[in-house]
């Protein structure tokens, strides 16, 4: 699988886009035969099985939102798998909607993860047998051996990197609760320099301005940001304080690891192994060279419920041309993402808004659909407004969930002010990113 990897990294143009046309006509046959929703949404654009042997086919479909999986969860699964390729997991998530989405994934979808994170750390050039630290949120680490997530100010302790320890062998790694103070943090990799450091983008902003000691920076080799969008002054800050290059990938619950960027063209190089990635305007049609677009990708590797066109409400630019590493994957340019600066918060901003977050998560757990949509905003005396739309007669439930985990999120004397209302209308909707929290401390976007 390793060699199978790397040899297609290499291919010539033409034998790509062979082996890409043929994978997406196998994925869209599959769809046309067995899967309900396509069966429906094929008849209704009168498109024939035999269309299928056009690539071009897929432009024509329609742009699959988030709410259109989330209410189509059972038909969009397969009638039938092959042998063996059982649904064996599901995925959630809840994003910006506060609507949760679940999407199965069969063997060989979810087998893929620990090939293509192997293939990541290859680009980015890690050892293998050096240590890692992730600070991340407590839901995206492995469970403690008790089986419970871990708590705030707890160590998790691995023998192994998180989803490879069963194919490769590593170094040790750790696990800490990003809701953890930044000295906390900054601590922490004081006490174990690890050689490798995982973080959300503003909170490995946020931990590059502490004191990091000279033994520290020593171990250190490189770090990688995730989640949010990290902007070039913000890579220059980690990359001159930290003095280590900054990783990136992108990736989704619903389709598992889609790209990473090359740190030779600092470009996105798509698994095209595992999924498709389409970068067009609001319309669907492609977006010119250069310009920014919706990021919509095609999972090439999960027959049991396969997402043609998912759009994870993410932007990107394209890019043209070859990449100076020679490497013929498809690729794209920067992504934008969910903008965030916690270093230029007020202090306890980050862990109100993680609590928030958890809160309206669970709420849309137990009543589905009950929040559609919410935005916390922050103004320049440090108050918070929490708007959300959701049904009136989950609202009181809702609202006092929400108070009370901002409440316990943070001690501080006075606690800043919390107000909670309905909506339907929220800050900045025509820009094209939607942002789910907004606060008047953050710098410019650059
Ligand atoms: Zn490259």
């Amino acid at each position: 699988m390793h060699e199978w990897l790397a040899a297609n990294e290499f291919l010539s143009i033409d034998e790509q886009q062979i082996r890409r046309d043929r994978a997406l006509r196998r994925l869209l046959e599959h769809c046309y035969d067995l899967v309900p929703y396509y069966k429906e949404l094929f008849g209704q654009l009168n498109i024939k099985r035999r269309h299928l042997r056009d690539p071009n086919i897929l432009q024509e479909l329609p742009i699959l939102e988030k709410s259109d999986v989330a209410a189509n969860t059972d038909k969009l699964q397969a009638e039938f798998l092959a042998p063996g390729q059982h649904s064996t997991r599901s995925t959630r998530s809840s994003g910006t909607t506060g609507q949760p989405t679940t999407v199965y994934h069969d063997k060989r979808s979810l087998g893929m993860f620990p090939w293509l994170k192997q293939r990541e750390l290859r680009w980015f050039r890690y050892d293998p047998m050096g240590s890692l630290l992730s600070i991340r949120p407590d839901i995206e680490m492995p469970k403690t051996p008790q089986g419970a997530l871990v708590k705030a100010r707890e160590i998790l302790k691995l023998d192994g990197w998180p989803y490879m320890r069963n194919l490769f062998e590593t170094g040790p790694s750790w696990g800490f609760s990003n809701i953890n103070t930044v000295t906390d943090q900054a601590e922490l990799l004081n006490r174990l320099r690890p050689n490798y450091l995982i973080m959300q983008s503003s909170c490995l902003e946020f931990i590059s301005m502490q004191d990091i000691s000279s033994g520290t920076m020593d171990s250190l080799r490189a770090v990688q940001s995730i989640s949010n969008t990290l902007t070039s002054s913000m890579r220059e800050q980690i990359e001159s304080t930290l003095g280590v290059p900054v990783h990136q990938d992108y990736g989704l619950n619903e389709i598992g690891l889609v790209a990473a960027r090359c740190p030779e063209g600092g470009r996105y190089h798509v698994h095209e192994e595992h999924c498709l990635v389409e970068i067009v305007n609001d319309d669907g049609s492609p977006c010119a060279p250069g310009s920014q677009g919706k990021l919509l990708t095609t999972s090439l590797s999960n027959f049991a419920m396969p997402l043609l066109r998912y759009d994870a409400d993410d932007l990107a630019e394209t890019v043209e041309g070859p990449c100076s590493c020679g490497r013929t994957l498809a690729s794209f340019g920067s992504i934008h993402g969910r903008y965030r600066r916690t270093a230029f918060l007020p202090e306890g901003t980050f862990q109100r808004w993680a609590a928030i977050q958890t809160a309206l998560a669970r709420n849309s757990r137990i009543n589905k659909a009950a929040v559609r949509k919410y935005q916390l905003y922050q103004d320049l005396c440090g108050a918070f407004e929490l708007r959300i739309d959701c049904d009136p007669e989950f609202s009181t439930q809702i609202f006092a969930d929400c108070r009370t985990s901002f409440d316990q999120a943070y001690s501080s004397n006075p606690t800043p002010m919390l107000s909670i209302l309905i909506a339907k209308e929220f800050k900045g909707e025509g820009q094209r990113k939607f942002q789910n929290f907004i606060s008047e401390f953050t710098p410019e976007i650059d």
